[in-house]
């Protein structure tokens, strides 16, 4: 069989990086689509860090660019496209929702655009969320439990679910939504909560850093390891049929137990060093999310490895040594 081609929007992202390691040892050919950044060096800090960067073709373009995506897939041809690529933060979608509705929203759109006109034909995977639950309508979410988002972000990336799911049944095309759960690691932006706590207890570990700042520490999240996740991601585009899959543990835990077990693993006692500071509370907060990866498991055969204990104390090691170097 010749060699596949997976393009990847948002390769420089956490999901992006563990997707291009995977894809390349299945042997596929990898190119991904470079937005124009000042420092194009630190853009790639992901990929390195994988040591695959020499291994993936950077192609210029962006997402709300739909002649970059045209003439990419025209010339390159790709068998699969994942569309991950997003203003992927939350709290900032409240402060650029314009900007989120353009790249995370319409930005989908350009991807599912662009895959009708070059090649219908072309596998297409949409990261879906599950902060789409939002205001949960059940207290464990599937496939069927309806949407409430609470966020511009969340409100974008269900304009884009949306579409991906009316793509495949206007046009026929094998458009795939994936609902992901939190999932995290190493690699994850450091704005986001656990790696927040992570590279802080790396700090007040090494006599960096006294303080942690948080917010609500009561939410709960249903966290997963990217690494984990990212192979849902492609057994979605392997099946027979198009479909949408729910990615999650089905655990939940708060803020508060998931950086006890990040100050645990380092001998400090949390309640020296956490602050709660209300710079850090959202407009709308989204108090739980709990998935049942039930439908991945049985279609797919896909459950989640890792345990929050060992990606925690993973990205703990991980901050420690950064830091260290
Ligand atoms: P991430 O680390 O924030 O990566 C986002 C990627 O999108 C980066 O490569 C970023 O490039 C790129 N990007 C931003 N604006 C772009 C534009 N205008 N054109 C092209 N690319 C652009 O996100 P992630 O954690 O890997 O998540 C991957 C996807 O899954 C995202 O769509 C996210 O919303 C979604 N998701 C994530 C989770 C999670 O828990 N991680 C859960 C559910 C769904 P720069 O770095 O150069 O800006
Ligand atoms: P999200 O679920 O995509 O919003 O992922 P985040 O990691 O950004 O946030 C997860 C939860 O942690 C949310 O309920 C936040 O309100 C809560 N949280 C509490 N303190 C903080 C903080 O300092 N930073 C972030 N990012 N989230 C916090």
């Amino acid at each position: 069989m010749s060699q596949k081609t997976a393009f990847i929007t948002g390769i420089t992202g956490q999901d992006g990086a563990y997707l291009s390691q995977l894809l390349l040892q299945k042997d596929y050919r990898v190119i991904g689509l470079a937005p124009r950044r000042s420092s194009s060096d630190l853009a790639n800090w992901r990929l390195d860090w994988l040591g695959i960067t020499d291994q993936v073709e950077l192609l210029e373009g962006d997402l709300t660019d739909l002649a970059s995506l045209i003439r990419i897939m025209t010339e390159h041809k790709p068998d699969e496209v994942y569309n991950l690529g997003a203003q992927s933060f939350v709290k900032a979608s409240w402060q650029q929702p314009i900007l989120t509705g353009t790249v995370t929203g319409i930005g989908a759109v350009n991807v599912l655009e662009a895959v009708r006109i070059v090649n219908p034909a072309i596998r297409c995977y949409q990261a879906s969320t599950s902060e789409m639950y939002g205001l949960v309508q059940e207290p464990v979410q599937t496939e069927t439990t309806p949407f409430y988002p609470r966020s511009p972000y969340a409100a974008a990336k269900l304009y884009a679910h949306w579409m991906t799911v009316n793509y495949r049944e206007s046009f026929g095309m094998f458009t795939c939504s994936g609902v992901l759960f939190n999932h995290e690691s190493p690699l994850r932006g450091i704005e986001f909560v656990t790696r927040k706590v992570t590279d802080a207890v790396a700090r007040i570990h090494l006599g960096l850093a006294d303080e942690l700042r948080l917010g609500n520490i009561d939410a709960k999240r249903d966290w997963g390891h990217a690494r984990d996740y990212v192979r849902a991601m492609w057994l979605m585009l392997q099946q027979d049929k198009a479909d949408d899959y729910v990615v999650a543990t089905g655990r939940t835990t708060t803020v508060r137990e998931m950086a006890e077990i990040a100050f645990r693993h380092v001998d400090l006692n949390m309640e020296r060093h956490l602050v709660i500071d209300p710079a850090f509370f959202r407009p709308a907060e989204v108090d739980i999310l709990l998935g049942d990866p039930t439908k991945a498991k049985t279609t797919l055969g896909w459950s989640a490895e890792t345990s929050l204990e060992n990606m925690i104390c993973e990205m703990v090691d991980a901050d420690i040594a950064r830091l260290k170097s």
